[in-house]
């Protein structure tokens, strides 16, 4: 008879419910959610560690002499309003790929299920605060100046650190068993996470495809945000000829729909978008008759692929001194955040498309626009997959179904197994090998490259 399983959908997703979430990063609801999983993590036979930002994460080394690292996980913190699915799904997704490695015995490696804290910006302003404490993006220092938005607009102060040790007391208090680290970890061989995302290009390739379709990740978007300000002339708009005008607001006029231009070109390239999506006109009280002569605006650019900054930055100076010219303004510029984005593993996607070959299941490659934990996370080879949904996301209306979060499981389950499938080959050679021997190094190395498959192509 089979086993039953013990992490099962319905333990932590009511398919028929539209009720909002409001499971803000670090408050009690988070706590109470994660501790739902660790149970299950328990329940696994893994160790649970808890770091310094309050990334939680199970682990279970399976097999003999096991070598490589695979990371799964994604985010349990939800936005103000928003739905069930948007990262737990990733988080589960982890825990059922570990039950059927733990269950099927036929790989050895080690397996980390991970839930990355703080995904959502909705409270501290500021995403993936988890993962990139991981990378050393932000590190403990800067816990301090990071504070809670909302309290903020209701005049009251706390900390990302205040929240932390809240959230990581809390844990203490109700889970026994938790072993506390600095990080969960320095870094793994490979990450992966399942996330629902841009349901609307999933619909379009369902539509296309007649066929429920997975996405696989490219490429993860990044953010560059600039700041402008233009000085222009006040002056009568009645007796100013039109040549003589230096009008701040023509400028921002001409900013927005150069940018628009530029979005629609990368986009065609796969390179990202950009939006003008602020202008502000200080100074002027909207007297029909005066020429504004200042006026400033923000700047989003969404990147992907092999865009950079620098690319970006160059793009938008040429736009300025264009406009400058045009509109004999002088218009200075900020750059407020500039991310590069992040090309996911090549390796990993191949396989990926192979065993969706295999498996009978659709899938397209594809990018993710806006950031994700995987971006982040310090892997040596990386890559996310998006499952169908509807509703959007970040709202209550998002939705996903049982049938199209198992084929995550399934391709996971499976690109696992041939990740470590060879060094449990490996490992059996070695253990009929004298020790002396295993410990002078004799064990082959599977290379692996982040471009191509070197090694193995087993799809068992
Ligand atoms: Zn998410």
């Amino acid at each position: 008879m089979e086993q039953e399983r013990i992490v099962k959908l319905k333990d932590f997703f009511d398919f028929d419910s539209k009720e909002p979430i409001n499971r803000l990063a670090y408050t009690e609801e988070d706590m109470e959610y994660k501790i739902k999983i660790i149970e299950k993590m328990k329940a696994l036979g893994m160790q649970i560690t808890l770091d310094k930002a309050g990334n939680i994460c199970g682990t279970i080394s399976i097999g003999n002499h096991p070598q490589k690292t695979i990371a799964i996980g994604s985010h349990t913190d939800s936005v103000y309003n928003g739905g069930q699915f948007d990262g737990p799904v990733g988080v589960i997704v982890g825990l059922q790929v570990a039950e059927n490695l733990i269950k099927s015995k036929k790989c050895t490696g080690i397996i980390k299920v991970a839930i990355y804290a703080c995904e959502e910006s909705s409270r501290f302003g500021n995403a993936c605060l988890g993962s990139k404490y991981l990378n050393g993006t932000i590190t403990e220092k800067d816990f301090s100046s990071i504070v809670d938005q909302n309290a903020l607009k209701q005049g009251k102060t706390v900390t990302l650190q205040e929240a932390i040790d809240f959230a990581n007391s809390y844990l203490k208090e109700h889970v026994d068993g938790i072993q506390e680290v600095d990080k969960i970890f320095d870094t793994v061989d490979y990450s992966l996470e399942a996330h629902i995302e841009q349901y609307d290009s999933l619909k379009k390739a369902y539509k296309k495809n007649q066929q429920d379709t997975v996405g696989i990740i490219n490429s993860i978007g990044s953010a560059v945000r600039i700041k402008y300000d233009v000085e222009g002339q006040a002056n009568h708009t009645g007796s100013t000829p039109m040549k003589k005008r230096k009008n701040a607001v023509d400028a921002t006029a001409f900013i927005g729909k150069k940018v628009r231009k530029l979005g629609k070109r990368y986009e065609k390239q796969g390179l990202g978008r950009a939006s003008q999506v602020e202008i502000n006109t200080p100074g002027h009280n909207g007297s029909f008759n005066q020429i504004p002569n200042q006026a400033n605006g923000l700047i989003d650019f969404r990147l992907l692929g092999e865009n950079t900054p620098e690319n970006v930055l160059e793009d938008f100076e040429n736009i300025k001194q264009q406009v400058e010219a045009k509109t004999k303004t002088k218009i200075t510029t900020k750059v407020v955040s500039q991310g590069t984005p992040v090309v996911t593993s090549h390796f990993l996607n191949q396989k990926l498309n192979q065993i969706c070959n295999h498996k009978g299941i659709q899938s397209i490659e594809m990018p993710s626009y806006p950031g994700q934990d995987t971006g982040y996370i310090p892997a040596k080879e990386k890559t996310m997959i998006f499952i169908p949904s509807t509703g959007g996301s970040h709202n209550p209306k998002e939705h996903t179904k049982k049938k199209f979060i198992q084929p995550a499981t399934t391709l996971f389950t499976q690109l696992s197994r041939e990740l470590l499938v060879e060094r449990f080959k490996d490992a059996q050679k070695v253990s009929s090998t004298p020790k002396s021997t295993y410990a002078s190094s004799h064990i082959p190395t599977t290379k692996v490259s982040s471009r191509g498959t070197p090694d193995e192509n087993v799809l068992g």
